[in-house]
Protein backbone atom coordinates (compact mmCIF):
# COMPACT_ATOMS: atom_id res chain seq x y z
CA UNK A 1 0.00 0.00 0.00
CA UNK A 2 1.39 3.43 -0.85
CA UNK A 3 1.05 5.18 2.61
CA UNK A 4 2.33 8.43 1.28
CA UNK A 5 -0.51 9.45 -1.15
CA UNK A 6 -3.65 11.45 0.28
CA UNK A 7 -6.72 9.76 0.30
CA UNK A 8 -9.49 12.08 0.29
CA UNK A 9 -12.34 11.63 2.94
CA UNK A 10 -9.90 9.61 5.09
CA UNK A 11 -11.74 10.66 7.85
CA UNK A 12 -15.00 9.21 7.08
CA UNK A 13 -13.60 5.79 5.44
CA UNK A 14 -12.60 3.17 7.95
CA UNK A 15 -8.98 3.20 9.78
CA UNK A 16 -7.68 0.47 7.70
CA UNK A 17 -8.61 2.69 3.80
CA UNK A 18 -5.71 3.07 2.03
CA UNK A 19 -4.59 2.67 -1.89
CA UNK A 20 -3.91 -0.49 -3.60
CA UNK A 21 -0.46 -1.41 -5.56
CA UNK A 22 -3.13 -1.16 -9.06
CA UNK A 23 -4.09 2.87 -7.41
CA UNK A 24 -7.73 1.34 -6.32
CA UNK A 25 -9.19 1.96 -2.94
CA UNK A 26 -8.00 -1.07 -0.44
CA UNK A 27 -9.95 -1.90 3.10
CA UNK A 28 -8.75 -4.17 5.32
CA UNK A 29 -5.88 -4.99 2.96
CA UNK A 30 -8.18 -5.83 0.58
CA UNK A 31 -8.58 -3.88 -2.97
CA UNK A 32 -12.19 -2.82 -3.26
CA UNK A 33 -12.76 -3.66 -7.16
CA UNK A 34 -11.70 -6.89 -6.67
CA UNK A 35 -14.22 -7.46 -4.01
CA UNK A 36 -17.16 -5.84 -5.95
CA UNK A 37 -15.65 -8.03 -8.56
CA UNK A 38 -15.68 -10.99 -6.61
CA UNK A 39 -19.09 -10.44 -4.45
CA UNK A 40 -20.80 -8.79 -6.55
CA UNK A 41 -22.30 -4.84 -6.22
CA UNK A 42 -24.26 -3.41 -4.42
CA UNK A 43 -21.72 -4.80 -2.09
CA UNK A 44 -21.75 -3.73 1.96
CA UNK A 45 -17.92 -4.01 3.47
CA UNK A 46 -16.91 -3.78 7.04
CA UNK A 47 -13.70 -3.61 8.07
CA UNK A 48 -12.45 -5.57 11.61
CA UNK A 49 -10.76 -3.59 12.69
CA UNK A 50 -12.26 -0.39 12.69
CA UNK A 51 -14.85 -1.85 14.61
CA UNK A 52 -12.88 -2.78 17.09
CA UNK A 53 -11.11 0.57 17.74
CA UNK A 54 -14.85 1.66 17.72
CA UNK A 55 -15.65 -0.60 20.46
CA UNK A 56 -12.20 -0.50 22.36
CA UNK A 57 -12.60 3.46 22.25
CA UNK A 58 -16.00 3.58 23.83
CA UNK A 59 -15.16 1.23 26.25
CA UNK A 60 -11.76 2.76 27.94
CA UNK A 61 -13.25 6.33 27.56
CA UNK A 62 -16.15 5.51 29.60
CA UNK A 63 -14.19 3.34 32.08
CA UNK A 64 -11.11 5.51 32.84
CA UNK A 65 -13.70 8.36 33.21
CA UNK A 66 -16.18 6.67 35.03
CA UNK A 67 -15.14 2.86 36.15
CA UNK A 68 -18.56 1.60 37.54
CA UNK A 69 -20.08 2.10 33.50
CA UNK A 70 -21.09 -0.45 31.16
CA UNK A 71 -21.28 0.32 27.25
CA UNK A 72 -24.17 -1.34 25.09
CA UNK A 73 -24.08 -1.58 21.15
CA UNK A 74 -27.92 -0.25 19.77
CA UNK A 75 -28.46 -3.47 17.72
CA UNK A 76 -30.88 -1.62 16.14
CA UNK A 77 -27.99 -0.06 13.57
CA UNK A 78 -27.15 -3.66 12.28
CA UNK A 79 -27.13 -7.02 14.00
CA UNK A 80 -26.37 -9.98 12.70
CA UNK A 81 -24.38 -12.94 14.35
CA UNK A 82 -21.09 -12.45 13.59
CA UNK A 83 -20.88 -8.87 14.55
CA UNK A 84 -22.74 -9.55 17.40
CA UNK A 85 -20.32 -12.36 18.20
CA UNK A 86 -17.41 -9.40 17.95
CA UNK A 87 -19.02 -6.69 19.52
CA UNK A 88 -20.01 -9.06 22.68
CA UNK A 89 -15.91 -10.39 22.46
CA UNK A 90 -14.73 -6.30 23.13
CA UNK A 91 -16.65 -6.28 26.38
CA UNK A 92 -20.23 -4.46 24.90
CA UNK A 93 -23.60 -5.32 26.19
CA UNK A 94 -26.23 -4.75 23.88
CA UNK A 95 -29.58 -2.79 23.06
CA UNK A 96 -32.25 -4.69 21.49
CA UNK A 97 -35.69 -3.34 20.25
CA UNK A 98 -37.53 -6.40 19.00
CA UNK A 99 -38.31 -9.97 19.56
CA UNK A 100 -36.16 -10.45 16.41
CA UNK A 101 -33.55 -8.38 17.80
CA UNK A 102 -33.41 -10.51 20.73
CA UNK A 103 -33.85 -13.97 18.95
CA UNK A 104 -30.37 -12.91 16.51
CA UNK A 105 -29.11 -11.76 20.07
CA UNK A 106 -29.46 -15.50 21.63
CA UNK A 107 -28.91 -17.59 18.22
CA UNK A 108 -25.48 -15.51 18.47
CA UNK A 109 -24.52 -16.65 21.99
CA UNK A 110 -23.84 -13.57 23.87
CA UNK A 111 -24.87 -13.68 27.49
CA UNK A 112 -28.27 -12.56 27.35
CA UNK A 113 -27.95 -10.80 30.84
CA UNK A 114 -25.77 -7.90 28.87
CA UNK A 115 -29.14 -7.62 26.95
CA UNK A 116 -31.56 -4.36 27.79
CA UNK A 117 -34.91 -4.40 26.05
CA UNK A 118 -36.30 -1.45 24.32
CA UNK A 119 -39.29 -0.06 23.14
CA UNK A 120 -42.19 2.27 23.01
CA UNK A 121 -45.23 -0.54 22.27
CA UNK A 122 -43.52 -4.07 23.12
CA UNK A 123 -45.64 -6.87 23.03
CA UNK A 124 -46.93 -9.16 25.29
CA UNK A 125 -44.71 -11.86 23.58
CA UNK A 126 -41.88 -9.83 23.37
CA UNK A 127 -42.04 -9.42 26.55
CA UNK A 128 -42.62 -13.16 27.81
CA UNK A 129 -39.32 -14.22 24.80
CA UNK A 130 -37.52 -11.33 26.75
CA UNK A 131 -37.82 -12.89 30.45
CA UNK A 132 -37.68 -16.69 29.12
CA UNK A 133 -34.59 -15.44 27.38
CA UNK A 134 -33.12 -13.94 30.79
CA UNK A 135 -32.70 -10.40 29.69
CA UNK A 136 -30.97 -8.93 31.77
CA UNK A 137 -32.84 -5.51 31.82
CA UNK A 138 -35.75 -4.25 30.22
CA UNK A 139 -36.82 -0.37 29.98
CA UNK A 140 -40.12 0.32 30.21
CA UNK A 141 -41.42 3.27 28.46
CA UNK A 142 -45.17 3.55 29.48
CA UNK A 143 -47.19 3.33 32.33
CA UNK A 144 -49.42 0.40 30.12
CA UNK A 145 -46.37 -1.73 29.74
CA UNK A 146 -45.87 -1.93 34.00
CA UNK A 147 -48.85 -4.24 34.38
CA UNK A 148 -48.22 -6.43 31.28
CA UNK A 149 -44.33 -6.60 32.50
CA UNK A 150 -44.96 -7.34 35.69
CA UNK A 151 -47.39 -10.36 34.32
CA UNK A 152 -45.24 -11.71 31.94
CA UNK A 153 -42.00 -11.68 34.95
CA UNK A 154 -43.93 -13.60 37.16
CA UNK A 155 -45.66 -16.14 34.93
CA UNK A 156 -41.64 -16.72 33.93
CA UNK A 157 -41.04 -17.12 37.39
CA UNK A 158 -38.52 -14.23 37.53
CA UNK A 159 -37.83 -11.44 39.51
CA UNK A 160 -36.97 -8.73 36.35
CA UNK A 161 -34.43 -6.18 36.41
CA UNK A 162 -35.68 -2.93 34.85
CA UNK A 163 -35.42 0.43 34.20
CA UNK A 164 -37.41 3.20 34.00
CA UNK A 165 -37.74 5.50 30.60
CA UNK A 166 -38.26 9.27 31.02
CA UNK A 167 -38.69 11.84 28.57
CA UNK A 168 -36.65 15.03 30.47
CA UNK A 169 -37.95 17.48 28.42
CA UNK A 170 -34.79 18.32 26.58
CA UNK A 171 -33.78 19.15 22.92
CA UNK A 172 -30.96 17.98 21.67
CA UNK A 173 -30.74 19.64 18.54
CA UNK A 174 -30.85 16.78 16.33
CA UNK A 175 -33.53 15.72 13.57
CA UNK A 176 -37.07 16.45 14.07
CA UNK A 177 -37.07 12.31 13.17
CA UNK A 178 -34.47 11.15 15.94
CA UNK A 179 -35.30 13.88 18.48
CA UNK A 180 -36.59 11.75 21.02
CA UNK A 181 -36.54 13.59 24.53
CA UNK A 182 -38.57 16.55 24.37
CA UNK A 183 -42.24 16.73 25.50
CA UNK A 184 -43.53 15.51 22.29
CA UNK A 185 -42.11 12.37 21.69
CA UNK A 186 -43.71 8.79 21.37
CA UNK A 187 -40.62 7.62 23.50
CA UNK A 188 -40.58 7.74 27.27
CA UNK A 189 -42.77 8.60 30.26
CA UNK A 190 -43.06 12.67 30.74
CA UNK A 191 -41.41 13.72 34.00
CA UNK A 192 -43.16 17.51 33.15
CA UNK A 193 -46.73 16.07 33.44
CA UNK A 194 -46.60 13.99 36.30
CA UNK A 195 -46.77 10.77 34.44
CA UNK A 196 -42.85 9.65 35.88
CA UNK A 197 -43.81 10.08 39.17
CA UNK A 198 -47.03 7.81 38.77
CA UNK A 199 -45.06 5.76 36.71
CA UNK A 200 -43.00 5.03 39.45
CA UNK A 201 -45.18 3.79 42.09
CA UNK A 202 -46.83 1.43 39.85
CA UNK A 203 -43.28 -0.43 39.36
CA UNK A 204 -42.93 -0.36 42.71
CA UNK A 205 -46.48 -2.02 43.06
CA UNK A 206 -45.14 -4.79 40.98
CA UNK A 207 -43.52 -7.52 43.29
CA UNK A 208 -42.16 -9.50 40.05
CA UNK A 209 -40.15 -6.08 38.94
CA UNK A 210 -37.11 -5.10 40.50
CA UNK A 211 -36.22 -1.25 39.75
CA UNK A 212 -33.35 -0.62 39.13
CA UNK A 213 -33.11 2.97 37.84
CA UNK A 214 -33.81 5.54 35.33
CA UNK A 215 -32.94 5.88 31.78
CA UNK A 216 -33.36 8.61 29.07
CA UNK A 217 -32.46 8.95 25.38
CA UNK A 218 -32.11 12.26 23.82
CA UNK A 219 -32.14 10.79 19.90
CA UNK A 220 -29.11 11.12 17.95
CA UNK A 221 -26.78 12.02 16.53
CA UNK A 222 -25.95 14.40 19.39
CA UNK A 223 -23.20 16.59 18.53
CA UNK A 224 -23.74 19.00 21.72
CA UNK A 225 -22.36 17.71 25.10
CA UNK A 226 -25.02 20.60 26.80
CA UNK A 227 -28.45 18.22 26.48
CA UNK A 228 -26.84 15.46 28.19
CA UNK A 229 -25.88 17.73 31.19
CA UNK A 230 -29.40 18.98 30.96
CA UNK A 231 -30.77 15.46 30.90
CA UNK A 232 -28.52 14.54 33.37
CA UNK A 233 -29.71 17.56 35.91
CA UNK A 234 -33.29 16.56 35.30
CA UNK A 235 -32.87 12.84 35.72
CA UNK A 236 -31.13 13.65 39.23
CA UNK A 237 -33.99 16.00 40.47
CA UNK A 238 -36.32 13.03 39.85
CA UNK A 239 -33.78 10.46 41.59
CA UNK A 240 -33.38 12.88 44.44
CA UNK A 241 -36.94 14.44 44.99
CA UNK A 242 -39.30 11.66 43.64
CA UNK A 243 -37.07 8.53 43.79
CA UNK A 244 -35.71 8.96 47.40
CA UNK A 245 -38.03 12.24 48.96
CA UNK A 246 -41.06 10.30 48.17
CA UNK A 247 -40.58 6.77 47.59
CA UNK A 248 -37.62 6.04 49.89
CA UNK A 249 -35.74 4.31 46.33
CA UNK A 250 -32.19 4.42 45.59
CA UNK A 251 -31.55 4.91 41.74
CA UNK A 252 -28.87 1.84 41.61
CA UNK A 253 -28.04 2.91 37.88
CA UNK A 254 -28.69 5.40 35.20
CA UNK A 255 -28.48 5.44 31.11
CA UNK A 256 -28.04 8.40 29.51
CA UNK A 257 -28.91 6.64 26.17
CA UNK A 258 -26.62 6.63 22.87
CA UNK A 259 -26.73 9.13 19.93
CA UNK A 260 -23.01 9.67 19.81
CA UNK A 261 -22.65 11.54 16.28
CA UNK A 262 -19.94 9.76 13.43
CA UNK A 263 -18.72 11.60 10.42
CA UNK A 264 -20.64 11.02 7.38
CA UNK A 265 -19.78 14.04 5.04
CA UNK A 266 -16.67 16.58 5.05
CA UNK A 267 -16.52 19.06 7.74
CA UNK A 268 -19.18 17.00 10.03
CA UNK A 269 -18.55 17.32 13.89
CA UNK A 270 -17.94 14.58 15.54
CA UNK A 271 -16.79 14.66 19.27
CA UNK A 272 -14.36 12.02 20.56
CA UNK A 273 -16.03 8.94 22.65
CA UNK A 274 -13.71 10.55 25.51
CA UNK A 275 -15.65 14.33 25.22
CA UNK A 276 -18.56 12.36 25.78
CA UNK A 277 -17.45 10.29 28.40
CA UNK A 278 -15.69 13.42 30.36
CA UNK A 279 -18.95 15.55 30.13
CA UNK A 280 -21.63 12.34 31.22
CA UNK A 281 -19.13 11.40 33.90
CA UNK A 282 -18.83 14.72 35.23
CA UNK A 283 -22.40 15.71 35.22
CA UNK A 284 -23.85 12.40 36.77
CA UNK A 285 -20.57 13.02 39.64
CA UNK A 286 -21.97 17.12 40.16
CA UNK A 287 -25.71 16.52 39.55
CA UNK A 288 -25.77 13.12 42.06
CA UNK A 289 -23.13 14.51 44.15
CA UNK A 290 -24.71 17.87 44.55
CA UNK A 291 -28.06 16.32 45.96
CA UNK A 292 -25.87 13.70 48.42
CA UNK A 293 -27.50 10.67 46.03
CA UNK A 294 -24.78 7.48 45.52
CA UNK A 295 -23.40 7.56 42.41
CA UNK A 296 -25.21 4.86 40.05
CA UNK A 297 -23.50 2.36 37.54
CA UNK A 298 -24.15 3.95 34.27
CA UNK A 299 -25.07 2.32 30.92
CA UNK A 300 -24.46 4.43 27.49
CA UNK A 301 -25.88 3.08 24.37
CA UNK A 302 -23.71 3.48 21.28
CA UNK A 303 -25.26 2.29 18.32
CA UNK A 304 -24.14 3.93 14.84
CA UNK A 305 -20.51 5.48 16.30
CA UNK A 306 -19.69 1.37 16.89
CA UNK A 307 -20.58 0.54 13.31
CA UNK A 308 -20.75 3.51 11.21
CA UNK A 309 -17.27 3.89 9.94
CA UNK A 310 -16.31 0.70 9.69
CA UNK A 311 -18.65 0.54 6.64
CA UNK A 312 -18.22 1.11 3.42
CA UNK A 313 -20.99 0.69 0.43
CA UNK A 314 -19.93 -0.32 -2.93
CA UNK A 315 -22.30 0.54 -6.22
CA UNK A 316 -21.93 0.07 -9.91
CA UNK A 317 -22.70 3.59 -11.70
CA UNK A 318 -24.65 2.93 -14.12
CA UNK A 319 -27.03 5.51 -16.29
CA UNK A 320 -26.09 8.94 -16.76
CA UNK A 321 -29.01 11.89 -17.66
CA UNK A 322 -28.02 15.23 -17.99
CA UNK A 323 -30.50 18.17 -17.82
CA UNK A 324 -28.52 21.04 -19.33
CA UNK A 325 -28.55 24.06 -16.98
CA UNK A 326 -30.13 22.36 -14.45
CA UNK A 327 -28.68 18.74 -13.22
CA UNK A 328 -26.67 15.79 -14.52
CA UNK A 329 -28.16 12.34 -12.65
CA UNK A 330 -25.72 9.72 -12.64
CA UNK A 331 -27.26 6.60 -11.42
CA UNK A 332 -25.77 3.69 -9.45
CA UNK A 333 -27.60 -0.11 -8.71
CA UNK A 334 -28.47 0.32 -5.46
CA UNK A 335 -30.63 3.38 -3.27
CA UNK A 336 -33.06 3.81 -1.31
CA UNK A 337 -33.81 -0.05 -1.00
CA UNK A 338 -30.00 -0.23 1.21
CA UNK A 339 -29.58 3.40 2.07
CA UNK A 340 -33.28 4.90 3.01
CA UNK A 341 -31.32 7.66 5.36
CA UNK A 342 -30.99 10.39 2.35
CA UNK A 343 -34.49 9.76 1.75
CA UNK A 344 -35.99 9.68 4.87
CA UNK A 345 -34.03 12.32 6.99
CA UNK A 346 -32.20 14.35 4.66
CA UNK A 347 -28.82 12.62 5.22
CA UNK A 348 -25.74 14.26 3.76
CA UNK A 349 -22.98 10.94 2.14
CA UNK A 350 -19.96 11.74 0.50
CA UNK A 351 -18.90 9.52 -2.22
CA UNK A 352 -15.43 8.63 -4.12
CA UNK A 353 -14.51 6.23 -7.23
CA UNK A 354 -12.96 2.99 -5.57
CA UNK A 355 -11.09 2.18 -8.86
CA UNK A 356 -9.51 5.94 -8.60
CA UNK A 357 -9.74 7.42 -5.08
CA UNK A 358 -7.19 10.71 -5.90
CA UNK A 359 -9.08 11.53 -9.19
CA UNK A 360 -9.21 15.27 -8.80
CA UNK A 361 -12.72 16.53 -9.19
CA UNK A 362 -14.38 17.39 -12.59
CA UNK A 363 -18.29 18.60 -12.20
CA UNK A 364 -20.96 18.51 -10.03
CA UNK A 365 -23.40 15.57 -10.35
CA UNK A 366 -26.25 14.04 -7.97
CA UNK A 367 -25.75 10.64 -7.43
CA UNK A 368 -29.30 8.87 -7.60
CA UNK A 369 -30.48 5.58 -6.66
CA UNK A 370 -31.92 2.99 -9.30
CA UNK A 371 -35.37 2.60 -7.62
CA UNK A 372 -38.75 3.92 -8.53
CA UNK A 373 -39.11 7.16 -6.86
CA UNK A 374 -37.90 10.71 -7.63
CA UNK A 375 -36.97 10.97 -3.90
CA UNK A 376 -34.11 7.92 -4.42
CA UNK A 377 -31.33 10.20 -4.41
CA UNK A 378 -28.07 9.18 -2.32
CA UNK A 379 -25.87 12.58 -3.06
CA UNK A 380 -26.76 15.71 -4.00
CA UNK A 381 -24.03 17.55 -5.71
CA UNK A 382 -21.23 15.59 -5.87
CA UNK A 383 -18.10 17.13 -6.58
CA UNK A 384 -16.27 13.88 -8.44
CA UNK A 385 -14.67 12.78 -11.14
CA UNK A 386 -16.07 12.21 -14.29
CA UNK A 387 -17.82 8.39 -13.82
CA UNK A 388 -17.79 6.14 -16.30
CA UNK A 389 -20.15 3.62 -17.08
CA UNK A 390 -19.26 0.54 -14.99
CA UNK A 391 -17.12 2.56 -12.51
CA UNK A 392 -16.84 1.44 -8.97
CA UNK A 393 -18.46 4.12 -6.69
CA UNK A 394 -17.77 3.50 -2.42
CA UNK A 395 -19.93 5.68 0.05
CA UNK A 396 -18.09 5.72 3.34
CA UNK A 397 -20.04 5.49 7.15
CA UNK A 398 -22.57 3.31 5.57
CA UNK A 399 -22.02 0.81 8.22
CA UNK A 400 -25.07 1.65 10.70
CA UNK A 401 -29.10 2.21 9.50
CA UNK A 402 -28.74 1.09 5.81
CA UNK A 403 -28.70 -2.74 6.06
CA UNK A 404 -30.98 -2.35 9.02
CA UNK A 405 -33.49 -0.67 7.67
CA UNK A 406 -33.23 -2.48 4.37
CA UNK A 407 -35.87 -3.14 1.98
CA UNK A 408 -36.59 -5.35 -0.81
CA UNK A 409 -38.46 -2.43 -2.58
CA UNK A 410 -38.74 -3.04 -6.44
CA UNK A 411 -38.11 -6.46 -5.50
CA UNK A 412 -34.43 -5.57 -5.53
CA UNK A 413 -32.02 -7.95 -3.97
CA UNK A 414 -30.28 -6.85 -0.68
CA UNK A 415 -26.38 -6.33 -0.68
CA UNK A 416 -24.01 -9.07 0.28
CA UNK A 417 -21.95 -8.33 3.58
CA UNK A 418 -18.07 -9.25 3.85
CA UNK A 419 -15.95 -8.18 6.47
CA UNK A 420 -12.59 -7.58 5.52
CA UNK A 421 -8.99 -8.39 7.60
CA UNK A 422 -5.68 -7.94 6.50
CA UNK A 423 -6.17 -8.94 3.57
CA UNK A 424 -8.69 -11.60 3.80
CA UNK A 425 -12.42 -11.09 3.18
CA UNK A 426 -15.21 -13.20 4.82
CA UNK A 427 -18.72 -13.61 3.26
CA UNK A 428 -20.80 -12.71 6.39
CA UNK A 429 -23.87 -12.60 4.15
CA UNK A 430 -24.49 -13.49 0.86
CA UNK A 431 -26.20 -11.70 -1.55
CA UNK A 432 -30.37 -12.69 -1.99
CA UNK A 433 -31.58 -14.15 -4.73
CA UNK A 434 -35.18 -14.78 -7.08
CA UNK A 435 -35.82 -17.75 -4.61
CA UNK A 436 -35.50 -15.60 -1.71
CA UNK A 437 -38.07 -12.94 -2.54
CA UNK A 438 -40.37 -16.09 -3.07
CA UNK A 439 -39.55 -18.04 0.00
CA UNK A 440 -42.35 -16.55 2.48
CA UNK A 441 -44.92 -17.25 -0.23
CA UNK A 442 -48.19 -19.96 0.69
CA UNK A 443 -49.80 -21.57 -2.05
CA UNK A 444 -53.32 -21.42 -1.30
CA UNK A 445 -54.52 -24.65 0.03
CA UNK A 446 -56.06 -26.29 2.77
CA UNK A 447 -54.35 -25.62 6.09
CA UNK A 448 -51.74 -22.35 4.88
CA UNK A 449 -53.72 -19.81 6.06
CA UNK A 450 -53.38 -20.62 9.79
CA UNK A 451 -49.75 -20.93 9.18
CA UNK A 452 -49.64 -17.81 7.63
CA UNK A 453 -50.93 -15.95 10.43
CA UNK A 454 -49.00 -17.71 13.03
CA UNK A 455 -47.05 -16.44 15.67
CA UNK A 456 -42.82 -15.00 14.83
CA UNK A 457 -41.97 -17.39 17.63
CA UNK A 458 -39.94 -20.23 15.93
CA UNK A 459 -41.14 -23.33 17.62
C1 LIG B 1 -31.44 4.06 18.76
C2 LIG B 1 -31.09 4.13 20.19
C3 LIG B 1 -29.76 4.25 20.59
C4 LIG B 1 -28.62 4.36 19.61
O1 LIG B 1 -28.61 5.52 18.84
P1 LIG B 1 -27.32 5.77 17.94
O2 LIG B 1 -27.59 7.05 17.26
O3 LIG B 1 -27.22 4.64 16.98
O4 LIG B 1 -26.16 5.82 18.85
C5 LIG B 1 -29.48 4.23 21.93
N1 LIG B 1 -30.45 4.11 22.86
C6 LIG B 1 -31.75 4.01 22.51
C7 LIG B 1 -32.78 3.87 23.57
C8 LIG B 1 -32.11 4.02 21.18
O5 LIG B 1 -33.40 3.91 20.85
Amino acid sequence: MDATARLPLADLLPLTAGLAPGGHLALGGCDAVELAERFGTPLYVYDARTLRVQCRDYVEAFRSEYPQSTVLYASKAYLSRPLARRIAAEGLGFDAVSGGEIEVLRASGVAMETVYLHGNSKERWELDLAVEAGVGRIVIDNEEEIPLLGEAASAGGRRQGVLLRLSPGVDAHTHEKTTTGILDSKFGVPVATGAAERALAAVLEQPSLDLRGLHMHLGSPIVELEPFELGIAVMADFAAGVCRDRFGVEVREFSPGGGFAVGYAAGDPVPPPAAYARAIASAVRREWGERGLPLPHISVEPGRSIVARAGVALYQVGARKEVPGIRTYVSVNGGMADNVRPAMYGSRYEALSAERPTAAPEETVTIAGKYCESGDVLLRDARLPRLRRGELLAVPAAGAYQLSMSSNYNLSYRPAVVLVEEGQARLLRRRERASDLMALDVEPGPGDAAEAAGSSRDE
